[in-house]
């Protein structure tokens, strides 16, 4: 049994002072304080792992101000705060081990725009394609790209100065920002934009800190102007942090401290409010998809690129793409980069043009097809091929797999991991390709596996080599690594950092500042923040300050995972490998990545979240001596705790006895079990699996409440409730019942059985009863015209009208249906984490399965989430016991089965709205509705939507109704009204079923719309 895990990492006495006053006083942000809210941003997307006391959520500028006031009291003067965002830092920028102030949560405002004059102010916890996504009816958009942008912050990009693709036109965060609002840790607040020298004069002359700010800069900028000039490198990604060449005009004599913040990392100020300046969205853009024989070629010929003015040229290696190949990103963009006959691809440029212009465009595109043309036919440059889009759609597909891209590259089926450390670094495009043969020969020279690509037209390298950092020695090589790299860089003249910040690589400041103008900026900060209160540690400390910098070497994540038993980290690798990018943060509600962390927007709702509590619970269990592994195999052999142990321990947390396991649980009951993050996170961290797993040990020391065992054993109960259903509906449907169910097992709508049943329909139209004798007997010819339905516990018994119209359909499509015997499934099980119970269901359906594919008779299912548990579910319970029987979902068996001619287009429209499990595993099942459809002379378009919010039995749980019904409206409820009821299809089982109790009316399954069709 696992034990009481009662250690917890003790908030210090001030902080915990500090935060008790700031809950008594006018803050009116949250605060918290729990373990696993500390834990859930202990990490970003670097190795670095700090532990926070606290994180604060503010709610205005107004709560800050409050919080840096109550802080100047002398009770709370060694308490210091790290502002926040999205927390994709790749170099620990965020990280803490004292206050996180996290804007991202409440300050994601919208405030006011401009479009006449380009402009809008936002709160700065706004993320850049929500803010794009507001642009875009007025046709602006906000130009600086990066691959995060659909969870990185406008606080994040600003502290950053993030850039990407697009950066020689584009420039970079700072080019775009035209004021800021922020505060200091005085509680003052500054409000800057470019001030010309007649109005500085007021600035300059304050008494309070802000005075002392103005002329701090303007003494640095003065003294120091020929040392700026000549340390600044010409470059597109010029040196952030803090940016002392273009805060001072020294014509004009106007200052702009945004200048100053932009790149600061949080080391300043905190900023709360930005203007940015936004632009015309380009009418006319293009994208060249060029192929390359190796990806020196391609990096050779990405200056000629340029030179055909383009807006960006972007290199990603063989490495990259394949590894884009096995995901599930590559699906949507396969036919935009195909393979070329008789060529080995080894590496492409992405080449975009953008006009507003519809000749210049044309003009611009003629010119780069004829020289590609020639460069094809002479053999020239290694230019195997092309590929031209112009569609939009697809424009956003070819970028969305590169932005994926960086993700990927943190993906590795090995111990060693793809790390960041070295992974922007930045030098002037035509040195690049030099620089690159003499980085790829010190990672080879290590032996090392690593991926590259990169914004070849600013010079900036993406690459991250492997190293197993649970290995204390990998990890001084790569401090070594670091320190090489940082050479290679100035010799080529370049930068360290040319796109993601300092962070903890804020040691190699004074190598590229130089140790004068080094001092200058530890003058400016102490300016900022002389008790170096503010993201203390990064970039600098303020002049007089002993205090260090952050260091390479700090504590990684590592420290913390190597006390995991390897095998134990193997074993769970679907938590340990989480690298914390961010990406199932993803701010499109349409997007089926994690509905609970978007309805919740709390971080411990996250697939990441709740990897890192599984890391930590793993590790305090190793810590206590307990093989988690053996545990297991003594639950799966039969030997659990005492059901009297197990009362015990109940009412001991029934007392508030504290355990760590109790905040993991928690964690894991807001997981929707939806199955997106599996195929979603570039990494597929596979939350529903190890959520199985912790569940079933969790309650091997604490009861289970009863509605757990009403969950796990509907498929026992609903085939003899089914016999009877007017008889349990009239219960089911007493309000008295349905006030029990919900105050007593805390479950609420509990569905109706379906009268009348599957057995009575069927029994009306002339369907062959189930005779294994009879189909052994049937010829391998008699056999091609069989079908065998596979039976469900939902469908079967509570929406029986599918199955029969399924079976209808069968028929009608020339084929002799047969259903199955109900078998239990186990998915509920699963779910619930009966572990060892599901293993025995699953043995059990797969040898009946098994002996039914002996039949060599398509079997076919009608629930998505119950055949793809079948497929994934089943092989981890089983492994190669489950055997080889495949139950097919409709779509994937008729698609191939379509022949004869195209019936003509009826009126017949239809909208699917996919199931989460089923399109994030199945990426085509959409599509291949289309198809058939088509096929049929009906016309049916997908539906972009994200979870339903009712996810098998979630959405039934008390606990979880509003949040289930908050889903709900993220995305399904607006897409649902804007069509006619009966046009909207849903292929699951619990869409159909939220629908209904949330509209009063539900959905038909594809399959019967179908139906109405032939
Ligand atoms: C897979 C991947 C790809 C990436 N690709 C790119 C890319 O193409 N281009 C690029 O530029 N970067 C890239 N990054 C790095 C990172 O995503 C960006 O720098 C991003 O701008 C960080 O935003 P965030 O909201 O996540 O900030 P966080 O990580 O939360 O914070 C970043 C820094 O900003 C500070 N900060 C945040 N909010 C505030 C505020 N309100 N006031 C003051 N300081 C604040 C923090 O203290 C910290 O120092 C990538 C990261 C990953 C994981
Ligand atoms: S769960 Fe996946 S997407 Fe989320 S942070 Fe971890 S690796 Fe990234
Ligand atoms: S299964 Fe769904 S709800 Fe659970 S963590 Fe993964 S994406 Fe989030």
């Amino acid at each position: 049994m696992i034990p009481n895990l009662n250690h917890q990492e003790n908030i210090k006495q001030d902080t915990f002072a500090f935060i008790k006053a700031l809950s008594e006083s006018d803050y009116a942000g949250e605060i918290a304080k729990s373990y696993a809210s500390r834990l859930a941003v202990a990490t970003d997307n670097s190795v670095y792992q700090c532990l926070p006391q606290a994180v604060l959520y503010p709610k205005s500028t107004q709560d800050i101000i409050t919080l840096c006031q109550l802080a100047q009291q002398t009770e709370f003067a060694d308490i210091r705060f790290s502002p926040r965002g999205g927390g994709t830092g790749t170099n620990g920028q965020s990280l803490t081990n004292d206050i996180v102030l996290d804007l991202s949560k409440h300050m994601n405002n919208i405030l006011e725009i401009n479009p006449k004059d380009g402009w809008v102010r936002v709160q700065t916890g706004v993320v850049k394609d929500q803010l794009n996504d507001y642009l875009k009816p007025h046709g602006l958009f906000f130009s600086p790209e990066l691959s995060t942008s659909n969870r990185a912050t406008i606080g994040g990009m600003i502290s950053n100065d993030a850039s990407g693709q697009g950066s020689l036109a584009y420039g970079k965060t700072s080019d775009h920002v035209l004021a800021l609002t922020s505060v200091l840790i005085d509680g003052s607040l500054l409000e800057s934009k470019p001030l010309a020298a007649v109005d500085l004069i007021d600035q300059v002359e304050r008494e309070d800190s802000i005075g002392a700010i103005y002329r701090q800069v303007i003494d640095t900028c003065e003294s120091q102007q020929d040392n700026i000039e000549n340390t600044f490198p010409k470059l597109n990604r010029f040196l952030t942090g803090y940016d002392l060449k273009h805060v001072y005009d020294h014509e004009s004599g106007t200052v702009d401290l945004t200048r100053i913040l932009c790149g600061a990392e949080g080391s300043l100020a905190f900023i709360t409010e930005a203007t940015l300046h936004v632009q015309p969205i380009p009418t006319y853009r293009t994208l060249f998809n060029i192929k390359y024989d190796s990806f020196q070629s391609a990096l050779q010929n990405a200056p000629f690129l340029v030179k055909a003015d383009a807006l960006s040229v972007e290199t990603v290696d063989s490495k990259v793409l394949n590894l884009a190949k096995q995901d599930i990103v590559w699906h949507s963009v396969k036919d935009l980069i195909t393979d070329v006959p008789g060529q080995v691809l080894d590496g492409i440029n992405i080449v975009e043009f953008a006009e507003s212009d519809q000749t210049i465009q044309q003009q611009k595109i003629d010119a780069l097809t004829v020289m590609l043309d020639g460069l094809i036919s002479n053999k020239e440059a290694g230019v195997i091929g092309y590929q031209i889009c112009s569609d939009l759609a697809d424009i956003n597909k070819i970028y969305g797999m590169r932005k994926k891209a960086v993700g990927l590259l943190g993906k590795a089926d090995t111990r060693a991991k793809p790390i960041p450390f070295a992974e922007d670094t930045c030098v002037p495009p035509e040195n690049l390709a030099a620089y690159i043969i003499e980085f790829r020969q010190l990672l080879d020279d290590k032996g090392l596996h690593y991926g590259m690509f990169g914004h070849v037209d600013a010079g900036v390298l993406h690459v991250r080599p492997a190293l197993d950092l649970c290995d204390p020695e990998q990890e001084k090589l790569m401090r070594e690594i670091s320190d090489k790299v940082v050479a290679l860089t100035a010799k080529y003249k370049g930068l360290m950092w040319g796109e993601h910040g300092k962070g903890f690589r804020s040691e190699y400041g004074p190598e590229f500042f130089g140790e004068v103008l080094f001092n200058e900026l530890r003058k400016i900060k102490a300016a900022f923040d002389p008790n170096n209160r503010v993201n203390p540690g990064k970039i600098c400390t303020p002049l007089n300050s002993t205090e260090q910098l952050v260091s390479v070497d700090a504590v990684k994540r590592g420290t913390f995972d190597r006390q995991i038993p390897i095998e134990v980290r193997e074993s769970y690798s679907q938590a340990l490998d989480c690298n914390g990018n961010g990406l199932c943060f993803n701010y499109d509600t349409k997007s089926p990545m994690c509905p609970s962390v978007k309805v919740t927007k709390d971080r411990v709702h996250s697939p990441k979240g709740r990897a890192g509590l599984m890391r930590e619970w793993l590790r305090q269990l190793a810590n206590n001596d307990i093989d988690v592994l053996a545990l297991e195999s003594d639950l799966y052999a039969g030997k659990n705790a005492s059901i009297f142990t197990k009362f015990k321990n109940t009412l001991s947390k029934r007392n508030g006895e504290y355990d760590f396991s109790h905040e993991v649980m928690e964690a894991m009951q807001g997981c929707l079990a939806c199955k997106a993050c599996t195929s979603q996170c570039p990494i597929q961290v596979d939350v529903p699996t190890f959520r199985s797993r912790f569940i079933h040990l969790y309650h091997d020391r604490y009861l289970r409440p009863i509605k757990d065992y009403l969950v796990a054993y509907v498929e026992q109960y609903a085939p003899l409730m089914g016999t009877m259903p007017r008889f349990f509906n009239f219960f089911t449907g007493l309000k008295v019942t349905s006030t029990l169910t919900e105050k007593v097992v805390g479950m609420v709508d509990i569905p109706q059985l379906s009268t009348p049943t599957l057995k009575s329909t069927l029994n009306q139209h002339d369907i062959s009863e189930f005779d294994l004798t009879k189909l052994q007997a049937l010829s391998a010819t008699e056999r091609e015209d069989y079908v065998l339905i596979v039976q469900d516990p939902f469908t079967t018994y509570y929406d029986a009208d599918v199955v029969r119209d399924l079976i209808l359909t069968v028929k009608k499509l020339g084929y002799k249906p047969v259903l199955l015997p109900f078998k239990p499934n186990g998915k509920p099980q699963h779910i619930k984490g009966f572990l060892s119970k599901f293993a025995k269901t699953a043995k059990d359906s797969a040898a009946f399965l098994n002996q039914m594919a002996e039949l060599s008779i398509p079997m076919v299912g009608t629930d998505p989430a119950m055949v793809l548990c079948y497929r994934d579910e089943y092989k981890q319970a089983l492994g190669n016991e489950r055997g080889a029987f495949n139950v097919q979902l409709f779509q994937e068996w008729l698609k191939p089965r379509l022949k004869g001619e195209v019936k003509t287009a009826s009126n017949a429209d239809f909208y699917l709205l996919g199931h989460c499990t089923e399109k994030t595993a199945e990426p085509t099942a959409g599509n291949d509705w289309v198809t058939i459809f088509k096929h049929f002379g009906g016309s049916l378009s997908e539906v972009a939507v994200g979870c339903c919010g009712m996810a098998g039995t979630y959405g039934h749980d008390a606990g979880k109704l509003a949040d289930s019904k908050a889903i709900y409206s993220l995305s399904w409820e607006a897409e649902i009204a804007k069509r006619e009821r009966a046009q909207c299809l849903a292929t699951g089982y619990s869409c159909r079923s939220q629908v209904k109790r949330i509209e009063g009316e539900t959905l038909k399954h594809p399959v019967q719309a179908l139906l109405s069709l032939l």
